[in-house]
């Protein structure tokens, strides 16, 4: 099995977008304890769905570069030895995460890391991935617009942090062909949030990913992997596919997928 986990916050506000931070240290513990093969998101999309050594592969990857990236989890995961990808919102660095100016109910206004404290991460190792400018539907957004929301985020970073981002998440997981076939063009890799695992067949443009929301419980992560495990993530792909039919006629998807 292949598997890219998706994090947003770490806080204890039990928000949508929130992991707890003693969930968080849980999750750190697992990875690092030899489990999985926990690997840069570059590597993970390459080759098969199990390591030399058997073992099933992880990329671990973190959206819209919340504060507590640098302070909370990006410490733990460079002591245990863990590769991560902090997915960033050029035009909101050292803002917050008040994409467009609304406040979303629900969703706890919080801040974001600076460029000095991206650029402390990526010295560390952490791979720095764009998230657009300003966090728009890119499948909403006309041609020109989505192409420096796309091109304009990706030069952005680079001269401010010195490296070009390869990785890319789309806002909101929103991506039509068009946006996918645009993406293509900026980025060698790009992640939606499809909820299930990794198949040899997949895009690198159209990367599903496990959001780590649903895995919070004291023993979520204990048995990956094994058929009870892919029933649970089977169930809830399914019951986010319903949601969000039963939703399209209001909005193109669920209040929790607008929310991220
Ligand atoms: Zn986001």
């Amino acid at each position: 099995m292949r598997a890219i986990l998706t994090y947003h916050s770490i806080d204890a506000s039990g928000s949508p977008i929130s992991v707890a931070p003693d969930a968080f240290a849980r999750h750190v513990a697992w990875l690092g304890g030899g489990h999985v093969s926990v690997e840069s998101l570059a590597a993970i999309t390459q080759g098969g769905d199990c390591a030399a050594d058997g073992r099933d592969r992880v990329a671990l990857t973190f959206d819209d570069a919340f504060e507590n990236f640098g302070t909370v989890a990006w410490p733990q995961l460079r002591a245990a030895g863990l590769p991560a990808t902090v997915f960033v919102v050029s035009g909101h660095v050292g803002g917050t995460n008040r994409w467009g100016g609304a406040a979303v109910p629900g969703i706890p206004e919080l801040p974001l890391l600076t460029w000095d404290a991206l650029g402390a991460c990526a010295a560390a190792g952490a791979e720095i991935g764009a998230h657009s400018r300003t966090h728009p539907h890119l499948s909403r957004t006309a041609a020109a617009a989505r192409h420096e929301e796309l091109a304009g985020c990706r030069d952005t970073i680079a001269a401010r942090l010195g490296v070009v981002p390869q990785s890319f998440a789309y806002p909101y997981g929103d991506c039509d062909a068009a946006v996918v076939r645009d993406t293509a063009g900026v980025f060698a890799r790009a992640c939606t949030t499809e909820y299930r695992q990794v198949a040899v067949s997949d895009s690198v443009h159209q990367l599903p990913r496990l959001d780590m929301f649903y895995f919070q419980a004291a023993a979520a992560l204990a048995d990956w992997g094994r058929p009870a495990f892919l029933r649970r993530i089977a169930m809830r792909r399914a019951a986010r596919a319903v949601r969000q039919w039963w939703t399209a006629p209001k909005s193109s998807s669920s209040t929790r997928a607008e929310s991220l």
